[in-house]
C-alpha cells in the first residue's frame, strides 16, 4: 500500500490574487514540516499568483474546476490544458457545489475527469449524498454510482492520478460533520468499488479523502480512520492556523 495522506484546501469563491498571496505567506511556515502533502485550490484569477508565491514550499496548487474541451465556443469556462500550462498540478471535478448551482451531473463530471487527466493533471474527484438520499438509505448507491460514471474511461495507469473527496452534502458548510464512524464506512465503500472496477492493489493505493466541515478539532479523529486519507477543507482552510492545524493531524 503506497497512499500517503492528503490535505487540500478548496478556497470557493474567496480572495483576490493579493488576499491570496498573504494566506499563503501565513500559511507556508505554518506547514513547511508537513508529513502529508498539501494543495490549495484557489478560484482561477488566483492561480498565477499563487504560483509565485508557493515557489520553494511544499504548498502545491490546484483550480477548481475545469472545461472538457480544450478550446472553443465555451464563455466562461477554463480548460485542463490552460490550467497545465500555467503550472497547476491538481483540479476539483465534481464538488457538490458545481453540481447543484451550475447543472453538473455525473456524465459531465466524467468528461470533465477525462480531460483532466488527458493534460496531465490530478484530479480531486468529489462524490457524495444529499441528506435525503442518506435518509432514504441509498448513500451507498449514491457514492458508488457517482464513483463508477465519473471514472468511465479512467485506465488502470490513470487511477494514481485520481483521488476521491467523500463529501456528503449536508456536512458541506454547515458544521454538521459526518461521524468518523460514518465518514469511515462510506470511504470503505468507495475503495471496494474501486477495488470493484480495478482491482485491490489499485483501491488500496486510491487516496480517498473525507470533506464536510473538517476543522481543527474534529481532524484527528477522523484522519484516524481505516479508509479516510485526508480531507478536502472548504471554511477552515482560509484560516491559516486551522488548515495548518489539520495538516499536523495527518500524520
Ligand atoms: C468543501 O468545500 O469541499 C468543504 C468540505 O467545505 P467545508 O469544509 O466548509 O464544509
Amino acid at each position: 500500500m503506497s497512499r500517503k495522506y492528503v490535505i487540500a484546501g478548496n478556497w470557493k469563491m474567496n480572495k483576490t490574487p493579493a488576499e491570496a498571496v498573504e494566506l499563503i505567506n501565513q500559511l507556508k511556515p505554518l506547514v513547511a514540516g508537513a508529513s502529508c502533502d498539501v494543495i490549495t485550490a484557489v478560484p482561477f484569477v488566483d492561480i498565477p499568483a499563487v504560483l509565485e508565491a508557493v515557489k520553494g514550499s511544499n504548498i502545491k496548487v490546484g483550480a477548481q474546476n475545469c472545461h472538457w474541451e480544450k478550446s472553443g465556443a465555451f464563455t466562461g469556462e477554463v480548460s485542463a490544458e490552460m490550467l497545465k500550462s500555467l503550472g497547476v498540478e491538481y483540479v476539483i471535478i465534481g464538488h457538490s457545489e458545481r453540481r447543484q448551482y451550475f447543472g453538473e451531473t455525473d456524465v459531465t463530471v466524467n468528461k470533465r475527469v477525462r480531460a483532466a487527466l488527458d493534460a496531465g493533471l490530478t484530479v480531486i474527484l468529489c462524490v457524495g449524498e444529499y441528506l435525503e438520499q442518506r435518509e432514504q438509505g441509498v448513500t451507498s448507491e449514491i457514492c458508488a454510482m457517482q464513483t463508477k460514471i465519473a471514472l468511465q474511461g479512467v485506465s488502470a495507469e490513470e487511477m494514481s492520478r485520481i483521488i476521491i473527496a467523500y463529501e456528503p452534502v449536508w456536512a458541506i458548510g454547515t458544521g454538521k460533520t459526518a461521524t468518523a464512524q460514518q465518514a469511515n464506512e462510506v470511504c470503505a465503500l468507495i475503495r471496494s468499488t474501486i477495488a470493484s472496477l480495478y482491482n485491490q492493489e489499485i483501491a488500496d493505493n486510491t487516496v480517498i479523502q473525507y470533506g464536510g466541515s473538517m476543522n481543527a478539532a474534529n481532524a484527528a479523529e477522523l484522519l484516524a480512520q481505516s479508509d479516510v486519507d485526508g480531507g478536502l477543507i472548504g471554511g477552515a482552510s482560509l484560516k491559516p492556523a486551522d488548515f495548518a492545524a489539520i495538516v499536523a493531524a495527518a500524520k
